[in-house]
């Protein structure tokens, strides 16, 4: 069975949504939100469907939330965390500061740090936006607070920053961008087989594939990873769905 651990869902038309959670083999996703409206949105789709899993928190490659609606969006994740099963999408903006060098880096941090104490208060693993140098700032936080479970979704660093995660109990993801990028290709082959999780990041457009197309996404990097661990397709596609069950699906 396959499960999308990282899909903007509510970006997609109802139509869409519906196509993509009745695809047969498809076990269920979790939705990540990019703000308060995301959350809400998740929060009502998830009254109509079972496969459904949901997460909390505000994509930080935006411009940062008034504080009132930060507060609304810690208020949501108090009130409803028993429905939630993850915090995220929440992370560091590592592009907007590529493009704007002088971007005030500090209120990100303290924002990402406040999703990390909500997320070890309700006992939710973290779904990050954490990628290259922000790893550091990240690791920093994590073990700060003692965090057991975060995921780096769709992860990319340099050699020596995987290495400093790679001695961390920490997950990462691997989209459809590994049929064709070196550096997701790097990541697949040095994290062992239990501390990997798959995704589509959809409606993320991926070369070859239609973004509703979540379960043929999801097989493609099953095939590649089992091509680059050298192991067969069926027990590549077993050790996913158990770490994905034992990182999101167990409390
Ligand atoms: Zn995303």
């Amino acid at each position: 069975m396959l499960f999308d651990t990282h899909i903007h869902l509510n970006q997609f038309s109802d139509e869409e949504i519906k196509q993509i959670l009745q695809q047969s083999n498809l076990q269920g996703v979790l939705a990540v939100a990019t703000d308060l409206a995301s959350c809400e949105k998740l929060l009502c789709l998830k009254e109509q469907y079972s496969n459904l899993y949901i997460a909390a928190g505000f994509h930080p490659e935006q411009a940062l939330p008034l504080q009132n609606e930060i507060e609304k969006l810690f208020d949501f994740i108090a009130k409803n965390h028993h429905k939630l099963t993850a915090c995220g999408e929440v992370g560091l903006p590592h592009y907007l500061k590529r493009e704007n060098p002088a971007l005030d880096y500090q209120p990100y941090i303290d924002l990402l740090e406040r999703f990390i104490v909500a997320s070890k208060r309700y006992d939710l693993p973290l779904n990050l936006h954490i990628v290259y140098e922000d790893t550091e700032i990240a690791l920093e936080l994590l073990a700060r607070h003692q965090i057991q479970k975060a995921h780096f979704h769709w992860f990319k660093a340099s050699n020596e920053t995987l290495e400093k995660l790679l001695l961390t109990p920490y997950f990462v993801s691997l989209t459809p961008d590994i049929l064709a990028n070196p550096k997701t290709q790097k990541v697949a082959q040095t994290f062992p087989l239990e501390r990997l999780l798959i995704e589509t990041d959809a409606p993320w457009q991926h070369e070859g594939f239609k973004p509703v197309e979540i379960t043929q996404q999801l097989v493609a990097i099953i095939q590649k990873l089992a091509e680059i661990k050298q192991l067969p397709e069926k027990v590549v596609a077993e050790q996913i769905s158990q770490n994905t069950y034992s990182f999101y699906l167990t409390k």
